[in-house]
């Protein structure tokens, strides 16, 4: 019979790459902890509405890549694209506002995209993210900021920039809006024709078209940054300041957009300069101060980023090998009655913490020497008939070769030596 493949566009994270995986996620689970951060588990598909309210029928995440079929109660459901519109609508629907005026919360998780698959592009994604739910004050925008900026650095990524815009309030956008018009209308013709559409329907999504001509034409196109209203302007200069007295670096980019109504302020994008290609983007995120209220929940401003786990695995990958966890033991058994014993050994020293491998094999004992030299214990065990009779074992510490034999019930009761002299040994290597 054939074989069946993978869905196009989805991967195996195998075991070799699943410790960069519990590696960012206990980075990313620790820095936010420290912060506050609550996480958040929100079910992989949501009614159609969601998103389409949520992200906006204009996006290309909704117009065209949608995971959204009809299920068997004929009801249109969706594969969630990202995360904060589920994390929104389940601040609303279990009434959070009310249990604290502030929610800081987390995720971490899959989000399926119909898209061209290529590096750093795939249809199942993972994305971490987190979310403010509550606060209007700038600091809020800093803060996710930082934290993003905290946990790629502890992850020891380097080469990244930060880019930074403010959109402004959906008044401040309106005039701009006008004045983008304005200039664009005379170079109709010469822009792509994703962008010659969106003259009408949102000239602002113009300005990160990825099209030369384009991007040739937006160059000199007037800046968001001159139809701020005072306020605005403020709040963005706070920003700036409160990243700077951070220590965190910027660049100013007015061609950030996020095209919805509903995103107001800061928005900002993680890029990373070297390593990723094309699919550069490692994270990006924003104020989004009327999305509560256009999903049917209280007045609420809030602030928040997602980070594609994937291109970060891309980035680490480069840097460093997959930690994995260092095996403490060993253990090499033969015969019939060494065999069961070496199972309940195995056992107990599972239940006193120590990371044990057992031989299955019940292999020649040369073959199965040669798997612990493999395996990278710090010991190995050796259990043969007459151990088992006796209720010894064989202790051999396989870097130095150095064996002993002490019964079973010694090796138990000495856990906390042998712990020292195996962080000893670890430490050292
Ligand atoms: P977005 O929700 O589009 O702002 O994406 C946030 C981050 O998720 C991006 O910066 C990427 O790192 C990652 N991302 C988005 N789409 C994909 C995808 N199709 N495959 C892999 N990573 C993605």
């Amino acid at each position: 019979m054939t074989a069946i493949d993978a869905i196009k566009g989805t991967r195996d994270i195998l075991p070799e790459e699943v410790g960069y995986w519990q590696w960012i996620e206990s980075v990313a689970r620790e820095i936010l902890n420290r912060a506050a951060y609550q996480e958040i588990r929100t079910p992989i598909f949501e009614q159609t509405d969601l998103f389409a309210r949520g992200i906006g029928e204009a996006t290309d995440v909704v117009g065209k890549e949608m995971y959204t079929f009809i299920d068997k109660g004929d009801r249109s459901v969706t594969l969630r694209p990202e995360g904060t519109a589920g994390v929104v609508r389940a601040y609303i629907e279990n009434g959070l506002h009310v249990k604290g005026s502030l929610q800081r919360l987390w995720y971490v998780g899959p989000m399926f995209r119909y898209e061209n698959v290529q590096a750093g592009r795939q249809r199942q994604f993972h994305q971490l993210g987190c979310e403010v739910l509550g606060s209007a004050d700038p600091r809020a925008d800093v803060e996710v900021i930082a934290l993003a900026i905290d946990i790629l650095t502890t992850l020891g990524l380097k080469d990244l920039r930060l880019d930074l815009n403010s959109v402004g309030t959906p008044d401040d956008r309106q005039q701009y809006r006008e004045a983008l018009v304005n200039y664009l209308t005379p170079y109709k013709e010469d822009l792509d024709p994703d962008s010659k559409i969106r003259l009408t329907r949102n000239p602002m999504r113009i300005l990160d078209s990825k099209n030369p001509e384009t991007r040739k034409i937006v160059q000199d196109a007037p800046k968001i940054w001159d139809h701020l209203a005072p306020e605005s302007r403020k709040r963005f200069e706070q920003v700036q300041q409160q990243l700077t007295d951070l220590g965190i670096g910027f660049t100013l980019n007015p061609c950030l957009v996020r095209g919805l109504d509903y995103y107001t302020h800061t928005a900002f994008e993680i890029v990373a300069e070297t390593g990723l290609g094309a699919q550069n983007a490692v994270g990006g995120g924003g104020r989004y101060d009327g999305l509560v209220t256009e999903l049917g929940g209280p007045e609420t401003p809030a602030v928040g980023w997602a980070m594609g786990l994937e291109r970060l695995l891309l980035l680490l990958q480069q840097l460093a090998s997959a930690p994995a966890i260092d095996l403490d033991f060993y253990v090499v058994s033969r015969g019939g009655k060494a065999e069961p014993q070496a199972l309940q050994l195995a056992q107990k020293l599972r239940k006193q913490g120590f990371a044990v491998d057992l031989d299955l094999t019940a292999s020649a004992f040369g073959k199965q020497f040669k798997r612990a030299d493999r395996s990278g214990a710090a010991a190995c065990l050796i259990l043969g008939d007459d151990e088992a009779v006796n209720g010894t074992v064989q202790l051999k510490w396989l870097g130095s070769g150095e064996q002993e034999s002490m019964p079973q019930a010694n090796l138990l009761e000495k856990a906390a030596v042998l712990r020292d002299r195996i962080q000893n040994l670890n430490s050292k290597r």
